[in-house]
């Protein structure tokens, strides 16, 4: 740095369309550095934690700046490569880098007066209180009478405002641990361990003692003799990794042993705090491809020499994840680094362990059911080299990536990659893309069901395109049956929602001790109930949706906003007792199931049963292992399943999703009964798939069951471009949210014709109520723009969307409406 250049420009995580210029002290000029962490008074004598955009030497004009608090670390916790890719997405997604950085950064990277801190739970003290200055002892005295305090409770307590150096220094001793809302706190993982002690390890005199001692005690023996050989403290798994004291009981030691032997020093009994990263599993070579895995991956390569972005097209079982490893494995050994993005449902141990065995601690999990320490775990393994492969769900996309030579992109389709709330409103896929380019990395996507975009980028030759056309081994791919509801319920061969031929085939695949997965993607009982003499349907007096019945709670939820409220006895209009439920969900399903197949065993997977942490996993688990015949399910059942002896799929209600009032409608039916189709058959048999619907000539159906996506495409695209929707045109959503419906109406329309004149009416849709037209007391209009791909100067474009929303906020009975922006809305 130049003598000369004293300011510097910050991003801080606030929606605040601009940077903040702050000075920096003589004292930190040395230390501070382009994505550097640095902590600067903000408003009212509150802290934050910003990034270092620019350093220059331009005072601002209209304020005095202030100084620079703090730098947290001497190394920058961001590339240049970062900012580029954050101010793209601010720019694309028409939000701020602000916003963009709240989301990047995990909460422990981000100390503000709002942040809350705790003890490092594996703190050991000892280690570290001779280097801790009288006021870092001060706060470690107050955390451990405390549990956790506020940034602004300890200051209170020491009398200083600014406490950063210190929280700075703590953190950096491993003594504290930060985070940012309440409930956040860090639990680690904890296991037990048993070790033999030194005293028998280290002596082989000692431990024939002890043999000679316990001769008569049969348990004690076999417990002694069980470790050994399952530890030898010369070869292999030694002692001084131990066993976990789970692993000992479930093969068979006996707990009385265990305990006399850790209460008279033969064993060590020891609380080992494990990462979830971590691993002691060993390393195995990755599989060798077959032929036909061997052709495609080099029609990869060559694709990849004239194109960035490659589409692997294979149908579930092709052997897709197999070549993927095989490529991370290349990047790897020229030590670049790649990214394998996966999305939200997915990332189930199955993954994450099949990559694990092969590339062991260089893979890091970022998930969004982990914990905050663990993603700044993966965070600042990621900056000093520890993890070279990172499997993640959207946000990976903005971890310190700077030597990436591959991205890859599974289930490219799903539109869990695209985030709704808050802002930033990206999609990963595209800022994937985007980052690749910005790297000068390869981005492969994987899928059997490519989006409509990518496959019309594929058709325009913009991306290279490898197809699978067969299962690995040539495992036969499902046969699909249709079965007409309308037909089968007058011939009264249906059993509420199942036909007598779906009913056959799950007895026949329980008969060959098979597994079935029924497919409906709605959760809880009934989506609605009905008062059959007036014809009332209870509704969620804050969103402008019926109440879902839950049977198991007894209750009517909303699923837009969590309300919640007993089942009404009676009909709150007339009275009337005689209320009917309408409709079904997995939670019906579930019930007649139990009532058709009593002997069989049933699970269900849906948002209900899977909101703990675990959840996802332990149903999965459960069906892997064959605890469970018949898996009910919503869309989470459709995808990343690899499963070996799923003899029959069966769907319940085609029409549901085929009909659904969205321009993605039939897209979003296409993938997902094609996908929940792919968990059918493996290995050594073919599986059936069973349809139901009320229309079986929809020709959707038949692209479906005749595997044609290409007929699909072509099909889906006339109605697409014929009605300037994307992958054809762009697509702009613009989002009107007020509590009071007519002023929402009103600001839509003001804004709507405000962009008359720019535009021009074919541009623009609406304004219009959406399907679901108010969510927790908030009345929504949206509008969407719809612009040609070319002809259009889409920079300019977004500047008029968002100059005309500035003007429609400046009008006094808009001021408190909320306008939203939704680029490329899913
Ligand atoms: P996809 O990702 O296309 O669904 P997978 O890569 O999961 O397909 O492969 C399907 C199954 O076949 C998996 O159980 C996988 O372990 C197995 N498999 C695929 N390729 C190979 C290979 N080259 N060697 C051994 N097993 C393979
Ligand atoms: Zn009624
Ligand atoms: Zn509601």
């Amino acid at each position: 740095m130049t003598p000369t250049s004293r300011f510097a420009d910050i991003m801080l995580p606030i929606p605040l369309h601009r940077l903040f210029t702050y000075e920096v002290p003589q004292e930190l000029a040395d230390r501070i550095a382009i994505g550097c962490r640095v902590v600067v008074p903000f408003g009212n004598q509150k802290i934050k934690t910003g990034i270092v955009n620019s350093i220059h030497s331009t005072p601002p004009i209209k304020y005095d700046p202030k100084p620079i608090m703090e730098v947290m670390e001497d190394y920058p916790i961001i590339h240049p490569l970062q900012i580029n890719l954050y101010q793209w997405m601010a720019d694309y997604y028409m939000c701020t880098i602000g916003e963009v950085i709240n989301i990047a950064i995990p909460a422990g990277l981000k100390l503000s007066s709002d942040s809350f801190v705790q003890l490092h739970p594996e703190l050991i003290l000892d280690n570290i209180i001779d280097s801790l200055s009288p006021k870092e002892e001060h706060i470690i005295n107050l955390l451990s009478k405390a549990d956790q305090l506020s940034y602004q409770e300890i200051g209170e307590h020491l009398g200083i405002k600014n406490i950063s150096t210190y929280i700075k220094s703590l953190s950096e001793k491993g003594a504290i641990v930060l985070f940012e809302k309440l409930g956040e706190k860090y639990k680690p993982k904890k296991v037990k361990i048993i070790k033999l002690s030194p005293k028998y390890a280290n002596d082989e005199k000692q431990l024939e003692q002890l043999f000679a001692e316990i001769e008569n005690k049969r348990a004690q023996i076999d417990l002694l003799l069980y470790y050994l050989r399952s530890c030898p403290p010369i070869k292999g798994r030694n002692n001084s990794i131990g066993l976990s004291k789970a692993t000992i009981l479930k093969d068979g030691g006996s707990v009385s042993a265990l305990k006399k032997f850790v209460k008279n020093g033969v064993f060590e009994e020891i609380n080992k705090t494990i990462s979830r990263f971590d691993d002691d599993g060993e390393i195995q070579p990755s599989s060798t491809l077959s032929d036909e895995q061997s052709l495609k991956l080099s029609e990869i390569h060559n694709n990849f020499q004239t194109k960035d972005t490659v589409l692997l097209q294979g149908v579930t079982g092709s052997g897709k994840t197999e070549i993927f490893i095989k490529l991370i494995e290349e990047a790897i050994e020229q030590n670049h680094q790649v990214l394998y993005l996966l999305p939200e449902i997915a990332l189930t141990t199955q993954i994450v362990t099949r990559l694990k065995k092969v590339f062991g601690n260089l893979l890091g999990v970022y998930h969004s059911k982990y914990s905050d320490n663990e993603r700044v775990e993966v965070w600042l393994g990621l900056l000093k080299g520890t993890y070279k492969i990172v499997v993640g769900v959207r946000s990976a996309v903005l971890l310190p990536f700077d030597n990436l030579s591959l991205i890859i992109i599974d289930e490219e389709y799903e539109s869990t990659f695209k985030q709704y709330d808050p802002a930033p409103r990206y999609h990963a896929r595209d800022t994937a893309i985007k980052l690749a380019h910005l790297c000068g990395a390869k981005t492969l996507l994987g899928t059997a069901t490519p989006s409509m975009e990518t496959y019309q980028n594929v058709l325009q030759g913009k991306y290279g395109h490898v197809q699978l056309k067969s299962r690995y081994q040539d495992v036969k791919l499902p046969e699909m049956m249709l079965v007409n509801i309308v037909a089968e319920r007058k011939k009264k061969l249906m059993k509420n929602e199942f036909s007598n031929i779906l009913i056959e085939k799950i007895n026949s695949a329980l008969e060959a001790k098979e597994q079935v997965i029924i497919f409906q993607n709605r959760r809880g009982y009934a989506p609605m109930l009905s008062c059959e003499d007036c014809g009332h349907i209870p509704k969620c007096h804050q969103c402008a949706v019926s109440l879902t019945y839950h049977q198991a709670f007894s209750e009517l939820r909303c699923h837009y906003c969590g309300y919640k409220e007993s089942v009404p006895q009676s009909c709150e209009v007339c009275d009337s007792h005689k209320i009917k439920t309408r409709g079904f969900g997995t939670e019906k399903l579930e019930e007649d199931l139990e009532l058709l197949f009593p002997a069989a065993k049933i699970g269900r997977m849906d948002l209900d049963t899977t909101r703990s942490k675990y959840g996802y996993q332990r149903i999965i688990e459960s069906f892997e292992k064959k605890e469970i015949d018949i898996l009910v399910g919503t869309q989470m059942v459709t995808k990343g399943l690899d499963f070996d002896n799923v003899g029959l799929v069966g769907v319940v209600d085609a029409d549901k999703l085929i009909h659904f009032p969205d321009f993605r409608a039939h897209e979003k039916a296409y993938q997902m009964i094609t996908q929940v189709s792919g968990r059918a058959g493996r290995k050594n048999k073919q599986g059936l798939v069973v349809i139901q619907t009320y229309d079986p000539l929809q020709p959707i159906l038949r692209y479906i069951l005749d595997q044609n996506h290409d007929g699909f495409f072509q099909s889906e695209a006339v109605e697409r471009e014929s009605f300037h929707y994307p992958p054809f045109y762009r697509m702009i959503r613009v989002i009107f949210r007020h509590k009071v419906q007519g002023v929402c109406k009103d600001a839509s329309i003001y804004y709507s014709s405000l962009l008359l004149p720019e535009f021009g009416k074919n541009r623009i849709l609406g304004p219009q109520e959406p399907i679901i037209s108010k969510i927790r007391n908030q009345f929504i209009q949206i509008i969407n723009v719809k612009l040609e791909k070319t002809g259009v100067d889409i920079a300019k474009a977004k500047k008029v969307l968002r100059t005309k929303m500035l003007q429609t906020l400046k009008e006094p009975e808009f001021k408190n409406v909320q306008i939203i922006f939704d680029v490329d809305p899913q």
